[in-house]
């Protein structure tokens, strides 16, 4: 299957209300182009620099998510850049990006990005600290928490994530029933190639393709 067709095959199975980042992984710009051309509106970008490239090529026409870890010393393209923040875990990080967003008058809408599974090596929040995170950033100005990203274990069995990403929409809710000011939980943003439609019936409506749109392999074997 060409890029064309992986894109329109997924579009064409997602539920009404979820939306699809294509998470271009270092892509070079004319697969990125190629996706857009059939349907993507949300690129989804793990690096500032290559962000920074891509953007330049490919412009406004789409919507720009930043869903890697984001240093402290990018926050100023990021602030320039994205369209979104979806990986916001310390306070610390949410200040400087702020100070950035502020400099350039823009409000950033931001995703507190949860360890889910409460794993040493991963980047997010640990579940009991994101209600706190989230009415903290709330106070901040320029920022517009908009909902709750998370990445989830590596599991053997797809299926065995699926008490995760429930745990995730547990966390979303609760924290929506907080009604805190300035915050608005509209988006869950959790599953990749292998484990979307899990996400999805979880309850995401922000879903994260890389493999299942761009990989070699799937595009070539099949035909
Ligand atoms: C790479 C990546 C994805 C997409 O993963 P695939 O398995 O290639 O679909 C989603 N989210 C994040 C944060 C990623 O880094």
């Amino acid at each position: 299957m060409s890029i064309t067709e992986n894109v329109k095959q997924l579009l064409s199975e997602l539920p009404p209300g979820v939306e699809l980042v294509a998470a271009v992984k270092g892509r070079p710009p004319q697969e990125i182009a190629e996706a857009v051309a059939a349907g993507v509106k949300i690129i989804g970008e793990n690096h500032v620099q290559q962000a920074e490239r891509d953007y330049d090529i490919i412009g406004k026409n789409v919507t720009w998510h930043m869903i890697g870890h984001l240093q402290k010393n990018k926050a100023k393209a990021a602030a320039r850049i994205f369209d979104m923040v979806e990986t916001l875990d310390s306070l610390e990080l949410a200040k400087v990006l702020a100070g950035e967003c502020y400099r350039i008058n823009k409000t950033m809408p931001i995703l507190i990005e949860v360890n889910i599974a409460r794993e040493d090596q991963k980047s997010g929040i640990m579940p009991e600290k994101a209600d706190w995170l989230v009415s903290e950033i709330a106070k901040l100005p320029n920022l517009k928490v908009k909902g709750l990203m998370t990445v989830g274990p590596n599991v053997e069995n797809t299926e065995d994530i699926k008490p995760y990403f429930a745990q995730a929409k547990k966390i979303f809710d609760r924290i929506n029933s907080l009604i805190i000011p300035g915050v608005e939980m509209a988006y869950l943003s959790m599953g990749m190639s292998g484990s979307y439609r899990i996400a999805i019936e979880e309850g995401a409506n922000l879903i994260r393709i890389g493999t299942n749109i761009f990989a070699e392999e799937d595009r070539h074997s099949q035909h």
